[in-house]
């Protein structure tokens, strides 16, 4: 592995908040819709249809390419790009290819403690091609292959990296960046299916550069990635040059499997489409858009720093998905306590038993008032910080409210001080030696103390036991003490 690994990225990524396709008016929620309902003979590509530009999908393109630190194009200009697939009605992709809408990005990466810029190339604006749909889950098994038109002219955008990552995880640290921005943005839900799709390419010291297609998960490209630096490596090793080509990523068996030759970019036959002269960009729009910019990851995190007291790498991972920025947000207000105790409890409780569930489930799983009630109940004593710990899995798991459960739980603290007397006066019988010992020493009042805690179940309040504990010594001392002066 001492090999030098380098790694460029292409991701698609769908503007699924846009309501209808890039060029016609069809609905671009096309998820759970039966299969070709989303259709007209724009996006079937039927002969004379023409293709008119949707004006929220251009703005969507140019706050994305504001967020990445670019330079947006001054003019709208698409291409074809044919090839002959059926997920294809046209036989030719609309896309963006001498004038891509996005030029000379770069987003900032935190790895090993340091800022790393990854540059991004270009960006383009284009048509999402339909879905081929194989009735028995993959092409090998089915005897034969529908197609699914819906999908066909969503708005996508496709980013395009320099080759400036080293390893799996800066590409998956790039990703979950652009993730959270494209959140933040509010263009796209990365999270649906489909909706972020990465052709990660790689090549390692010596050998030629393999590009992996269509992965559909940051998790899996990371995976992906590993794989074939494992792969090309170990061709090396036996003195065999990986060779230039398209590979495929089997999610299953966790393995890479070579692809059908692809067509170079001579047989993509490029044409500007003359159905779609190209049109100024107006600066007013790209500043207006500047303009109405929301906060985005890295100056949230810098603000949770400064406003909240966190430490850098908690406002990380808290920035790293929109809506759990949001929850803490919504937290913090509501609790009114100290931001980096509620902060703690979200990064290192909850989020841990919220992983089975995923992050869209955290507001329905756990709403914020929950999470107020169980910091409030550990600031006023009532519970244990081991105690909140365990409530997280049951608050995330069994979706219960904290308050009750601590009372029908028993959690309770007991600090009745008649009840812990009686506690302490069995626990000074049951031990007269360790009484003995902590009326010379101080230190072996612990296990008195101990004692009580453990005939309590751990529910007494330490502070209270430890208290009539003392008291208890004190009296014997003193009731000592007038037996030896009347003796
Ligand atoms: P093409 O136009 O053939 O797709 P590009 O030069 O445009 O090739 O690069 C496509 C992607 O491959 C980019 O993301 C780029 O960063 C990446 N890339 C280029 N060279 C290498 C390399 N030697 N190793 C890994 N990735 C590379
Ligand atoms: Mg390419
Ligand atoms: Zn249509």
């Amino acid at each position: 592995m001492k090999r030098r690994t380098v790694i460029g990225l292409e991701i698609h990524v769908q503007l699924t908040a846009l309501k209808t396709k890039l060029f016609c008016s069809c609905s671009a929620d096309y998820r759970h819709s039966p299969p070709n309902t989303h259709v007209c003979p724009v996006c079937l590509g039927l002969p004379g249809a023409l293709p008119v530009v949707n004006k929220e999908a251009l703005r969507a393109a140019i706050s994305v390419c504001l967020a990445l630190n670019g330079r947006v194009a001054d003019r709208l200009r698409f291409d074809r790009k044919h090839y002959f697939y059926p997920d294809m009605p046209k036989n030719y992709q609309i896309t963006q290819y001498l004038e891509p809408i996005c030029r000379e990005g770069y987003l900032e990466i935190e790895y090993n403690g340091r800022t790393k810029k990854i540059r991004i190339r270009r960006m383009n604006l284009e048509e999402d091609p339909g879905r081929l749909v194989y009735p028995a889950g993959s092409p090998l098994h089915s005897p034969y292959s529908l197609v699914d038109y819906n999908r066909a002219g969503v708005a996508l955008l496709e980013i395009v990296t320099e080759p400036d990552m080293e390893s799996p995880e800066e590409a998956r640290l790039f990703l979950e960046k652009l993730r959270s921005i494209l959140e933040h943005l509010g263009v796209s839900d990365p999270s649906l299916e489909g909706a972020m799709r990465v052709d990660a390419n790689i090549s390692v010291e010596g050998g030629e550069r393999v590009e992996v297609k269509n992965i559909g998960s940051i998790h899996e490209v990371e995976r992906a990635l590993m794989y074939e630096i494992v792969r090309q490596n170990s061709l090396l090793d036996k003195g065999v040059k990986p060779k230039r080509e398209t590979r495929h990523w089997d999610p299953a068996h966790r393995v890479t499997i070579p692809a059908r030759v692809k067509e170079t970019e001579e047989d993509y036959r490029y044409m500007p489409d003359p159905n779609l002269p190209p049109v100024r960009i107006p600066a007013e729009l790209v500043k207006a858009v500047a303009e109405s910019l929301p906060e985005l990851p890295d100056k949230r995190a810098e603000r949770f720093v400064r406003e909240y007291g966190l430490p850098r790498k908690t406002a990380r991972v808290l920035v790293s998905r929109k809506l759990l920025a949001d929850f803490y947000e919504d937290v913090v207000k509501m609790y009114g306590g100290d931001p980096r105790r509620a902060a703690n409890y979200i990064v290192n409780d909850l989020l841990n038993w919220l992983k089975d569930y995923g992050i869209k489930a955290l507001y329905s799983r756990v709403p914020p008032e929950r999470v107020v009630k169980v910091l409030k109940l550990l600031d006023e004593g009532v519970i244990s910080i081991r105690q909140a710990k365990e409530l997280a899995e049951v608050i995330v798991k069994k979706g219960v409210d904290p308050e009750e459960y601590v009372k029908k739980a028993g959690y309770v603290k007991i600090s009745d001080e008649e009840y812990l007397s009686r506690i302490v006066e069995e626990v000074f019988k049951e031990h007269p030696k360790a009484v003995r010992d902590a009326l010379e020493k101080p230190k072996a009042v612990n296990f008195l103390v101990g004692m009580v805690m453990a005939k309590t179940r751990g529910r007494a309040d330490p502070v209270v036991a430890r208290r009539l504990v003392l008291r208890r010594l004190e009296e014997l001392r003193a009731r000592g003490a007038s037996q030896t002066s009347s003796r």
